[in-house]
């Protein structure tokens, strides 16, 4: 047991979904933070893993087994699970039954926290959990959390994550566990996915930006009009809202999400600019788009924690843009255009 009644930095920690992008990142900042056992697990073999550390116990597990996760949370005194199956909108909008099985993981890991006798359990929520009717419009009010009822979440993923949080209260209310909820908005950042259909927009424009600069065609294609509005986080103030939501005694769910609100099209300026490259917009107008506008009011973590998240986008994207552009050019691909 550490300081203040937190689990110390000698107690087993369970990463679940190390192998993806923000549980790489997230064993990576425990291990910069003096954590010494940390147990990560992800359904990928571990040679696909985003980042693997060989100081860490690696598994490679399917957590929506009851099985799995009773193993999994042996001896954990803190558990993040960061494990689901999801992707960007082309990956939410075709895939709603495998995004919902997602419910069997956290319900299996909530189940085996308390079997475990794990102090903490931290569970990745989104702001797809959000209600509709309030995103309709690309000047759109930022989300406060009681926007999320009465419920009118994003169809599958949404419902899936909506549920999830509900189960961490009950938990919380019945049987005790220590549960802590983070509404994710936009998560981006160098070592995730940005291509193969999962990816999302920040990585999906980094990558057709790189595209057309390593081919010289300079063209890209956007998904609908490019006026829906988002607001993108650094994976390092993802990671912050992370670790001072854990620690905290805030029992409610919280946005950890950035608060600059840009469309697409303005993203788009922003990569290009880095890139040094100017594109033609070719404007797919039938593809997924999601919600017109989404933004994260920040009140409520600010009040709660002293905190919120505050990287600019030109300088997340810059890194996320340099990361993508060796991936591709490491890899000699030149993009579809060739
Ligand atoms: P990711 O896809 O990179 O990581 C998820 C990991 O979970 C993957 O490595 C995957 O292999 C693993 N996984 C899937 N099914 C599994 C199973 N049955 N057993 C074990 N592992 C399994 O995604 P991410 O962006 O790192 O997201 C992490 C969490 O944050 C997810 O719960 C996601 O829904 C949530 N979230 C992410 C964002 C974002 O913008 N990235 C936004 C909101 C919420």
């Amino acid at each position: 047991m550490g300081a203040g009644g937190l689990p110390g930095k000698d107690d087993l920690v369970l990463v679940a979904g190390a192998g993806g992008f923000i549980g790489g990142h997230l064993v990576r900042r425990l291990l910069e933070e003096g954590y010494t056992r940390i147990r990560a697990v992800d359904i990928k073999p571990e040679a696909e893993w985003y980042q693997s550390f060989a100081q860490t116990e690696r598994l490679q597990a399917d957590l929506r087994a009851w099985p799995a996760c009773q193993a999994a949370a042996r001896d954990a005194a803190q558990i993040y699970n960061l494990a689901a199956d999801m992707g960007g909108m082309g990956f939410i909008e075709a895939h709603k039954a495998l995004c919902m099985l997602s419910v069997l993981i956290n319900t299996h890991l909530l189940k085996a926290a308390v079997e475990a006798g794990t102090q903490r359990f931290f569970f990745s929520s989104s702001a797809c959990v959000y209600a509709a009717d309030k995103q309709a419009e690309a000047d759109v009010a930022a989300l406060k959390e009681s926007d999320a009822y009465p419920a009118m979440p994003e169809d599958g993923y949404g419902w899936e994550k909506l549920f999830g949080e509900r189960m961490c209260r009950h938990f919380a209310e019945d049987f005790g566990l220590a549960t802590r909820v983070a509404r994710y908005h936009n998560i981006y950042g160098p070592h995730g996915t940005y291509d193969g259909g999962r990816e999302k927009a920040p990585a999906a424009i980094c990558r057709k930006v790189a595209e057309a600069k390593l081919s010289g065609r300079h063209e890209i294609e956007i998904w609908g009009d490019g006026e829906q509005t988002r607001s993108f986080t650094y994976i390092d103030d993802c990671l912050e809202g992370t670790r001072r939501l854990m620690d905290s005694g805030v029992g409610e769910p919280l946005n950890v999400g950035s608060s600059e609100m840009v469309s697409i099209n303005r993203l788009v300026e922003i990569v290009e600019e880095i890139a040094g490259v100017r594109c033609k917009r070719r404007y797919k107008l039938d593809a997924p788009k999601g919600v017109r506008g989404r933004n994260s009011d920040n009140t409520l973590i600010e009040r709660r924690l002293g905190w919120s998240p505050s990287i600019a986008l030109q300088d997340g994207m810059a890194k996320t843009y340099a990361w993508v552009y060796d991936q591709l050019a490491s890899s000699g691909r030149r993009g579809a255009a060739e």
